[in-house]
């Protein structure tokens, strides 16, 4: 016997006959004999919908105006779960399953106040994990806790996905399997590249990379909390039938397990490519080379809220003048040139230029910390198609190039087979 947590995300639950179709995933594992706790998200495109009807009301409340109130996007957004919890339990139940839905104040789920992006602080796991050993299911609504406030916080688009990592780390799960669309973790996203390849097992850190860099396969945030936690996490597909052969395998279901570098047997040199649209650069030309000046930069930049990405300065030329370039997610581009322009003469620069829609290509692998030459293979693969690279940045275990978004798909495609990643 076993305590597994299942997750089931939008897609995986986005009609009754779905949610039909999950419940049946759920009685297996119930009549295999292992302990079950669920967490669902709410019906794809429903958090989408109530998204838009928050920042429609009134017509004005963009999450940058006065009338913006971030603990209200949160009593309307983490709906969606709530719903979907109550259904799987009335179909759980329909199949002979004992079943109970669980929001997450009702557990509770302990989060920080930052509502609209709050993390889990604590969850108290005594409850859900009586009604498990008295063999009923709990079916947790994803995406929510509850702030110190009292008050519902939501976690961040694709949350569920932490709150189910973080309910088997509270309940110390043997595993915690992530039920979406695709049958696992690949080398790019599948829709993009025809050809990517399915990973039996992604190292944890190269899964935060992926993960924080644009594949949004995985929240972030649910990432670090199985690398912390160990949590033994699969990321599979609920769309298989639920009783084929292999489905209910105890040691090795199928999919992709995320896991340590110990458990890898062959690492690759590069494990995958990622990408994220709507990038904005910007560069802000002949700066002051002096101390100060980033914290000038990037401190006002912080405190609006704005989440700048890769930066670039460059070393100057005769010690009093230098250039600095970075990105900033496309939405925040306006925003982040007004707080500039305030900084103007703080920072001492001559102009501001920005461009808008870019595309960040990353290029993944931990054998890359002991190859040399990874980054020259995709500087020549991204020239021989004509693609001119605009700001680069490294790490260790990966390389992000920033690119004209027309481009985008192509250079994915590019790097995936000049990496020999394509599918035999
Ligand atoms: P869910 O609603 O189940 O949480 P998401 O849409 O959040 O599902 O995540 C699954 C999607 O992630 C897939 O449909 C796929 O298009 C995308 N994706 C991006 N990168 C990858 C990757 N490397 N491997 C698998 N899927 C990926
Ligand atoms: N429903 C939420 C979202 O769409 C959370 C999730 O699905 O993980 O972001
Ligand atoms: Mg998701």
């Amino acid at each position: 016997m076993a305590r597994i947590v299942m997750k089931f995300g939008g897609t995986s639950v986005a009609d009754l006959d779905r949610i039909h179709n999950v419940a049946r995933h759920v009685k297996r594992e119930v009549d295999a004999g292992h302990e079950v706790a669920v967490v669902v998200s709410a019906m794809s495109g429903k958090t989408n919908e109530l998204v838009g009807w928050v920042q429609n009301t009134p017509k004005v409340a963009k999450a940058d105006s006065p009338f913006y109130d971030a603990r209200e996007y949160d009593a309307v957004v983490a709906s969606g779960e709530q719903v979907t919890s109550g259904l799987l339990a009335i179909a759980l139940q329909s199949l002979g399953v004992n079943a109970r839905s669980w929001q997450g104040w009702q557990i509770p789920i302990r989060t920080d106040n930052a509502h609209g992006a709050a993390r889990i602080m604590e969850i108290d796991g005594a409850e859900i994990i009586r009604r498990m050993q008295d063999g009923q299911v709990a079916v947790v609504a994803g995406f929510q806790g509850l702030g110190p406030d009292n008050r519902i916080a939501t976690l961040g688009r694709g949350g569920s996905d932490t709150s189910a990592v973080a309910i088997a780390a509270a309940v110390k799960a043997d595993r915690c399997d992530i039920y979406t669309d695709v049958d696992g973790v690949y080398t790019t996203d599948p829709r993009i590249e025809p050809k990517a390849r399915r990973l039996k097992k992604v190292v944890f850190e190269e899964m935060l990379e992926m993960a924080s860099l644009g594949s949004k396969v995985l929240q972030v945030r649910s990432v670090e909390l199985a690398m912390v936690h160990k949590v033994r996490t699969f990321v599979r597909s609920s769309f298989e039938d639920p009783d084929a052969p292999g489905m209910g395998d105890l040691l090795n279901p199928p999919g992709t397990l995320i896991c340590d570098e110990e458990e890898i047997v062959e690492q690759e040199v590069v494990t995958g490519i990622a990408f994220a649209k709507d990038e904005a650069q910007i560069s802000l030309r002949r700066l002051a080379d002096r101390p100060g000046v980033s914290a000038a930069i990037f401190g006002p930049l912080a405190e609006a809220h704005i989440n700048v990405d890769m930066i670039v300065q460059n070393i100057s030329e005769d010690g009093s003048r230098t250039d600095m370039t970075f990105t900033v997610p496309t939405g925040d581009l306006d925003k982040a040139l007004k707080v500039l322009d305030e900084q103007k003469d703080t920072v001492g620069f001559d102009v501001i230029q920005s461009e808008s829609g870019l595309v960040k290509v990353s290029v993944i692998g931990i054998g890359m910390r002991s190859h040399a030459g990874v980054a020259a293979q995709a500087f020549s693969a991204l020239a021989a198609k004509g693609i001119n690279i605009k700001a680069i940045t490294t790490s260790e275990i990966k390389i992000s190039i920033l690119i004209d978004g027309a481009y985008g798909e192509l250079a994915v495609r590019t790097l995936h087979s000049a990496y020999g990643l394509d599918k035999k």
